[in-house]
This record gives C-alpha cells, sequence and structure tokens, in this order.
C-alpha cells in the first residue's frame, strides 16, 4: 500500500439500507485500507425505474444505520443535485473537497460491475475512480470479462472483494415489508424503527389487490 488517502464512496438506492450493504462497505473499508467511506444516498437513479420511497427518508435511515461506526460518513451530494445524478459527477465534485492525489474507491457489488458497460461515462469514471466489486451471488461469474471489456484501465481500476455471498436485496426487503413479515436481523433495529414511525414500505398494495 502506498501512502496516498484512500476514501471509499458507496452509491446506493438503500431504499432501505440493510446488513448486506453494511457488510460490504466494512469489508471493503478494512480490506483496502480506507480512511473513510462515504455512503451517497442516490437522488434520482438512472439504472433503476421502481417506485422508491423519498431522498429523504432513504438518508435518514442511512445516516441512522451508520451512526455508530467512525469509519463511515454520508453525504447528500446526489440527493441536492436536480435531474439524473451520474457517478462520475459524484466523484469529480467529492474530490474537489479533498487534497490532490486523494484515491477513491467506488463499493458496489459484483452485479453494478456486471452492469458496467451500460453506465453513461464509464470510462471517464474508471479514469477517476477504482471499483471494488463485493461479491453477490449471480454477480462474480463474469467480472473477468468485464474487466476485459475495459483492457488495461480495467485490469487497473476493477478489483474483486470476495465477501461470504448474501441473496439479500432491497427489492426482496420492501416486499416482506409490505407482507407484515419482519426484517430484523438484516435491517439494524434503528433503521427497523424509522420504518415503523414514518409508515414506510407498507403501502395498500394488498388492500388494492382484493378490491
Ligand atoms: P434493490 O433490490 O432495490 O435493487 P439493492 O439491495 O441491490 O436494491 P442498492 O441500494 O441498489 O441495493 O445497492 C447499492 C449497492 O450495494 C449496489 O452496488 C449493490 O450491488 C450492492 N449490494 C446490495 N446488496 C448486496 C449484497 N447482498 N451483496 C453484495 N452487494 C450488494
Amino acid at each position: 500500500m502506498d501512502e496516498h488517502r484512500r476514501i471509499g464512496v458507496f452509491g446506493g438506492t438503500f431504499n432501505p439500507i440493510h446488513m448486506g450493504h453494511l457488510m460490504i462497505a466494512e469489508f471493503a473499508t478494512e480490506a483496502f485500507g480506507l480512511e473513510t467511506t462515504i455512503f451517497v444516498p442516490t437522488g434520482s437513479p438512472p439504472h433503476k425505474d421502481v417506485a422508491i420511497v423519498s431522498a429523504a427518508d432513504r438518508y435518514q435511515m442511512t445516516a441512522l444505520a451508520i451512526l455508530d461506526n467512525p469509519r463511515f460518513t454520508i453525504s447528500d451530494i446526489e440527493i441536492q443535485r436536480s435531474g439524473v445524478s451520474y457517478t462520475v459527477d459524484t466523484i469529480r465534485e467529492l474530490k474537489k473537497q479533498y487534497p490532490k492525489g486523494t484515491e477513491f474507491y467506488f463499493i458496489c457489488g459484483t452485479d453494478s460491475i456486471q452492469d458496467l458497460p451500460n453506465w453513461k461515462f464509464n470510462r471517464e469514471l474508471l479514469e477517476q475512480a477504482y471499483f471494488i466489486g463485493a461479491t453477490r451471488p449471480d454477480g462474480s461469474d463474469f467480472i473477468g470479462n468485464i474487466i476485459d471489456y475495459f483492457g488495461a484501465l480495467g485490469k487497473e481500476k476493477i478489483h474483486l472483494l470476495e465477501v461470504p455471498e448474501l441473496a439479500l436485496s432491497a427489492t426482496v426487503l420492501r416486499e416482506r415489508l409490505k407482507a407484515g413479515q419482519s426484517v430484523r436481523y438484516i435491517v439494524p433495529d434503528v433503521v427497523i424503527r424509522y420504518i415503523e414511525e414514518h409508515s414506510l414500505y407498507s403501502g395498500n398494495l394488498q388492500i388494492e389487490y382484493f378490491l
């Protein structure tokens, strides 16, 4: 490891944040010697087309989930930006806040790495930041192909991080919450309390089905 400062950036919808997110952020921070990891809840995600709870609620849940970890912090940079947010703009903006030479590591699941060829400005992004792809079921098999796709840039900038694979997604959690099922031990207690207090995800889908 060199003496450059290393900062982690973890972008996500966090709808809601869960143990899979927290685990990969923790393991990546440790494995890559990241001074701090900044959670960046997305405002208007370019890759997702699902109904999501408000950015303010997703930000609050994320802030609560990371409160007790001194190596984690949060930024509202994408929430404040109007229109669609591109990761490359986020990294450029964050870079302005740190001394020259600071290295940025974008943390994600291997499914996001697999999708990287479809991201806008992906090469510009790889020039700005390293990628840490944490293993996730259905995502890890093709990572070599993706690295090859980006050639030398891919080899230098994309790194795989082996973590215990959790077949866990916010989608599954939203379904459980909607059905009134428990998400305890998968979502931090403090986030569960927030969800309950603000009646998030309960929806009235079941009622609609029966009308
Ligand atoms: P959704 O089900 O709503 O698509 P998600 O759980 O995949 O949500 P995001 O907030 O979109 O969550 O994820 C942010 C990042 O965290 C993405 O790069 C995603 O690949 C990664 N991630 C989420 N869950 C896991 C997991 N269980 N293991 C590894 N990476 C994960």
